[in-house]
């Protein structure tokens, strides 16, 4: 099938780690692949962010990279871009329209690629299927006053649930979300999102380690929900284990990074600076390497639509020890896998982590668990198959053009 792949903010060329380059961008690149792979031609939209990019730039793995002209030729923060997804729609309608290559499908990333979506979709007739990734209804009740994403989210997620072909889901948790949102449960799939079993294995180099101590990995953009505080704190009750934390700012820019230095003043304050490791952005291909070098991941979001580096350690076969929320919920099987505790639970926390790092047999037991789980039901071809179905059958249905002068 013909599929365009819809990413407003998140390009799957981008280099990870910064605030709003984490799990969508891996997601929509892996998927990409995967779907090319099965012998799909894939196109990726995503806004053009700085002058010198080209229209078109082909990735390695057979797609395409498209830079869509919609607002400025710089980077703008995510939340700061809905005034140019009409801009966006038009461009994408614009291309189909005119162009040699219409879409028969398209799939939307992130409520705001959806409105672009919808729109270029009722005037050249394409389907549109939506994955959220986020929801804004989660983000209000969990970040209340310092939620920024812009004031009609809300209501524009409500509707395009109720606009758009079909809604993926990623999991189970989101299904209620959206359900108590009042999208039909007869418009919704749920596809979780795949590892990439080759880069993520059990086998392969390490990063080496600091002596004997065990460690443990946190790993994820340094932002507040993400609940590297909470992974401080909990360290404090785990004598002698050190705790690495990958992601954020590339490792040069950590001394000036706001979060970091809080994360730093808070580790001294619990008396364990000399054994957090903040390293900074490491690129995707080198994630495997810290992943094999810990005892344990932990990973401790207040709330969390998916969750793609539980999966790539489970990958690695590494336990998790994880919040109970959004994804983590179904990818971490609970005493079998790795442990579930309450989210914002330092305490909780902590006697999980002592409890893992303290029995071997357990480790061993739930490492082996989680490769067999991450290996057999979530590789990026069985997600790309079943989404290609959802692409077929979505098209199969015919919509009606809306003719724009
Ligand atoms: N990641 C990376 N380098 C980093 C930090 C993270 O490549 O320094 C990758 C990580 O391997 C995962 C993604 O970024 O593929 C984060 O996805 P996740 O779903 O865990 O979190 P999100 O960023 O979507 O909130």
């Amino acid at each position: 099938m013909r599929i365009a792949m819809i990413s407003e903010h998140a390009s799957p060329l981008a280099v990870l780690g910064g605030e709003d380059a984490g799990g969508q961008n891996t997601h929509v690149a892996e998927l990409s692949a995967a779907l090319v792979a099965a012998g799909h031609d894939v196109r990726v939209y995503t806004r053009r962010d700085a002058v010198d990019l080209p229209v078109t730039v082909p990735a390695p793995d057979g797609y395409d990279v498209v830079h869509v002209p919609a607002g400025p030729a710089e980077p703008v923060a995510k939340d700061a871009l809905l005034p140019h997804m009409a801009e966006f729609g038009t461009w994408l309608a614009e291309r189909w329209r005119t162009g040699d290559w219409q879409p028969e499908v398209v799939h939307a990333h992130f409520w705001m690629s959806g409105l672009a979506a919808l729109a270029a979709g009722r005037r050249t007739g394409v389907p549109v299927v939506q994955t959220f990734h986020a929801l804004g209804t989660v983000k209000r009740r969990h970040q209340g006053a310092q939620d920024t994403s812009p004031p009609g989210r809300l209501g524009h997620e409500r509707q395009l649930g109720r606009k758009v072909a079909r809604v993926v889901a990623q999991c189970q948790d989101e299904v209620a979300e959206l359900a108590r949102m009042g999208v039909p449960r007869s418009r919704m799939t749920v596809i979780p999102s795949g590892v990439n079993l080759s880069t993520f294995a059990p086998l392969g180099p390490a990063v080496e380690r600091d002596g004997d101590r065990p460690r443990i990995l946190t790993v994820g953009r340094l932002v507040e929900r993400k609940g590297f505080e909470d992974v401080i704190r909990a360290i404090a009750g785990v004598p002698d284990a050190e705790c690495v934390v990958v992601g954020g700012p590339p490792a040069g820019l950590l001394e000036t990074d706001p979060y970091a230095l809080r994360l730093r003043a808070l580790a001294e304050s619990c008396g364990v600076a000399d054994r957090v490791k903040l390293i900074g952005a490491v690129p995707r291909e080198e994630m495997g390497r810290w992943y094999r070098s810990a005892d344990a991941l932990v990973a401790a979001p207040w709330y969390e639509p998916f969750g793609l580096t539980p999966l790539e350690a489970m990958a690695c076969g590494v336990p998790v020890i994880g919040s109970a929320v959004g994804g983590l919920i179904d990818t971490v099987v609970d005493g079998r896998t790795g442990d579930l505790v309450p989210p914002r639970d330092p305490r909780a926390l902590g006697a999980a982590i002592r409890r893992l790092l303290g029995n071997r047999i357990r480790r061993f037991a739930y490492a082996t668990a989680a490769v067999e789980r991450a290996r057999g039901c979530y590789s990026w071809s069985t997600t790309a198959d079943r989404l290609a179905e959802v692409y077929g059958e979505v098209a199969a249905v015919r919509r009606p053009t809306r003719v724009v002068a």
